[in-house]
């Protein structure tokens, strides 16, 4: 069943395998459901239920599928309602040189061949952070707060983390939290590397065109970044953080690229929080969001779900009056990609998305409009 395609990273294809997935594919009548007043509509009009709520549907109970993703971003839009903008927008990565991870490590193995260590040690650390930000309170006291795991294709995990304050953060205090510049090396040597080793983007653009971040020969990620000598806010999207140039006081470093000695300015730091970068030593990209239009993008995005590679081939249907039948189960596993990273901490059981204060759904509906749930049986 698992296709390995290589020997470091074994990717393993779920197809028809998922235990859940075929029980809720042969209970499909138990789910069934429509809108009461559309299904009485058929039955009096039609005195036919065969056609009515005709899809294959997977619930939002089911974990990581899309109905279930897109419930959290309805909460985390509840949030949005009641508390206003969310003050931080955080990214944390694993770090596989991590000292928590080396030195499980027996002799030999790297961190890629070991996930039941990578997993463990990064739930650890994430709850931790966690723990950091809220009861700790290092940004003040929090009113609520959501974060989602997720998988790159290949890759180790990642934590996106929405943060809303009691006290919000002003456009003056933005630099006392968020940083996007190289820490002097001769106050804090420790530190400046940590800076150096996990928040330097790239270098990309025309010092290394291969790059991945590299779409139409521009850095999808925006980078090299403007050089300003004071942060800007106001635009719709992430502020300007204070990127000073040499001239103004702004630090250079040299990062080595394929045995090549680079010198990069503060034009290719990702923005971080001293204080986390300095706790956790990992890549923790800290946004301060205020504009209204990142709102929605940024809920969308830390519940995005998991990650799919598919493409397909249909032969042209000529017959136009054939029955669509939409099956969201052969959709969700058309091309579902799970890393062994990924199934290691879904084995272990430990959560994709927590959040706080939990939010009720409320099953609001206009008069007979109510959900309803039936067999083709109970209804005739
Ligand atoms: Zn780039």
């Amino acid at each position: 069943m698992p296709s390995i395609v290589s020997p470091i990273h074994r990717r393993y294809v779920c197809k028809n395998r998922n235990r859940t997935l075929i029980f809720i594919h042969l209970n499909q009548t138990k789910f069934c459901s429509v809108e009461y007043i559309h299904l009485r509509d058929t039955v009096v009009n039609e005195g036919n239920t065969t056609n009515v709520g005709r899809l294959t549907i997977l619930p939002s109970s089911y974990t990581g599928s899309p109905h279930h993703m897109h419930e959290y971003t309805q909460d985390a839009i509840a949030y949005v309602r009641h508390y206003g903008h969310p003050e931080l927008f955080i990214t944390f990565t694993c770090n596989p040189a991590w000292d928590d991870i080396q030195q499980l490590l027996l002799p030999g193995q790297l961190p890629v061949d070991r996930h039941d260590i990578t997993v463990c040690v990064f739930r650890q650390k994430l709850k931790s952070l966690m723990d950091f930000m809220v009861k700790h309170e290092v940004f003040g006291s929090v009113r609520c707060w959501m974060y989602s795991v997720e998988w790159q294709k290949r890759g180790l995990p990642h934590a996106h983390m929405l943060i809303w304050l009691y006290n919000k953060i002003t456009s003056n205090e933005i630099d006392n939290v968020i940083c996007a510049e190289i820490p002097d090396a001769n106050v804090d040597k420790d530190f400046h590397e940590i800076v150096m080793k996990n928040m330097i983007h790239g270098p990309c653009s025309t010092m290394n065109p291969n790059s991945p971040c590299m779409i139409d020969g521009k850095c999808s990620k925006q980078y090299p970044r403007a050089l300003v000598s004071n942060t800007v806010t106001g635009n719709d999207g992430y502020p300007l953080y204070r990127r000073r140039s040499a001239e103004d006081g702004g630090k250079l470093a040299t990062i080595q690229m394929r045995n090549d000695d680079i010198e990069v300015d503060n034009r290719w730091v990702v923005p971080y929080s001293p204080l986390l970068s300095k706790t956790y030593e990992a890549h923790i990209n800290v946004e301060y969001c205020n504009s209204v239009k990142l709102i929605k993008y940024i809920c969308k995005y830390v519940n995005k779900g998991s990650d799919m590679a598919v493409f397909g081939m249909q032969p042209e249907r000529s017959d136009r009056n054939v029955v669509i039948h939409i099956d969201e189960i052969a959709q969700y596993q058309a091309g579902r990609y799970i890393s062994s990273n990924e199934a290691v901490w879904r084995i272990l059981s430990f959560p994709i998305h927590e959040q706080s204060p939990a939010v009720v759904h409320l099953a609001v509906h206009l008069e007979n409009g109510q959900r309803v749930y039936f067999t083709v049986a109970n209804v005739q």
